[in-house]
């Protein structure tokens, strides 16, 4: 029986270079077919802070002296991610840059890309990490989502941001930068894209939505204007504006966020610093990334005035809730057919020393 099944095979290699009947003859069974290429990938480190250099490098081996295309691949919840790639040099080597640009911690690994004459091949994987250059205050436990449904944007797509200035308070420079400055924040925490479009004529929770509306609107009423409680202890409002249902990465049914918003009461922002509204559109933010309030005092999302006196950062619970929500909690698949919306309705109060 195994002569006859072997017979055949001998016959065809033997048509083959006698390089290629040795290696066959040669190898056992589970290397019958050898892999053409092998990549090998080491980090530089793996830990980081934000903004720290980091490279994964490592060789190509194959048998040509072709340069290779090199992806730098990423774990996150829905599978693996491309993050960049580079092409190797002729003798094989290659260098990419690892993003420590936000927080994370997953396994990353190099890929190379087959080609026609030859295959590819993944490295092995390597926990990386980026982790905050300060110490976040509280528990890391302190976080909530803001529904049951897990109302949030998909983590996976750029979100665009437009501010309507018309009538912001306390100036719209100041409104503008600490929006910006904000939203910097939440990208480093979600590792979400953000991309500002500009001035937008656009408001929130008007439902009055354009294809060409920013996902994401700040804007300024007061409290007469909106049928949403802007009264004396709210001093804006923040949530997603129009959802549909969608699945998370787990399979799991949620509502996506399609638009979302922050509404500031402008007679209660007229009177606030740059730090004072930064600080409350650092909890608002959240309220649009899908976050709740939490009991802790220490942490942006509580609901009480002790945010204000909170250091210009997302603190421990803050940023484990903002990973929840963010790129390592993977893409959303859209479920065709659902609409819903949702507005949280939860009020802010306003620092009791500007009442
Ligand atoms: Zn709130």
């Amino acid at each position: 029986m195994r002569r006859v099944t072997r017979t055949p095979v001998l016959a065809t290699v033997a048509m083959l270079s006698t390089s290629v009947l040795t290696a066959s003859l040669l190898a056992t069974p589970a290397e019958a077919a050898p892999r053409g290429t092998r990549v090998s990938g080491a980090l530089s480190a793996t830990v980081s802070h934000p903004g720290g250099v980091v490279v994964m490098a490592g060789t190509v081996k194959d048998k040509g002296k072709q340069r290779r295309t090199v992806v730098l691949e990423q774990k996150i919840a829905s599978g693996w991610r491309k993050v960049d790639k580079v092409r190797s040099s002729r003798s094989g080597a290659y260098a990419i840059t690892v993003p420590t640009t936000w927080f994370y911690s997953s396994k990353l690994r190099t890929r190379v890309v087959r080609t026609r004459k030859l295959r590819g091949d993944t490295s092995r994987a390597h926990r990386m990490s980026v982790i905050p250059a300060y110490t976040p205050l509280g528990s890391p436990e302190s976080w909530a989502e803001l529904s049951r449904y897990g109302d949030r944007f998909d983590p996976c797509r750029t979100i665009t941001y437009g501010i309507n200035s018309s009538r912001a308070t306390p100036d719209a420079a100041t409104a503008a930068a600490s929006i910006h400055n904000t939203i910097a924040l939440v990208a480093q925490a979600t590792g979400v894209r953000f991309k500002f479009v500009g001035e937008t004529p656009a408001m929130p929770f008007d439902k009055l939505f354009e294809r060409s509306d920013p996902k994401l609107v700040f804007g300024f009423t007061t409290d007469p204007e909106t049928k949403l409680d802007l009264g004396p202890a709210v001093a804006a409002r923040g949530g997603s504006d129009r959802t549909r249902w969608a699945r998370n990465a787990r399979g799991q049914r949620i509502l996506q966020t399609i638009h979302g918003g922050v509404l500031y009461d402008l007679t209660d922002t007229a009177t606030m610093t740059a730090t004072q509204f930064q600080q409350l559109t650092l909890h608002e933010v959240g309220h649009v990334m899908g976050l709740g309030h939490v009991a802790a005092t220490d942490q942006y999302m509580t609901a009480g005035p002790e945010l204000y006196d909170l250091p210009l950062s997302y603190q421990a619970g803050d940023l484990t809730g903002l990973s929840k929500v963010g790129l390592q909690a993977g893409c959303i698949r859209p479920l065709r057919g659902h609409r819903r919306q949702a507005l949280e309705r939860l009020p802010v109060p306003v620092a009791t020393t500007l009442d």
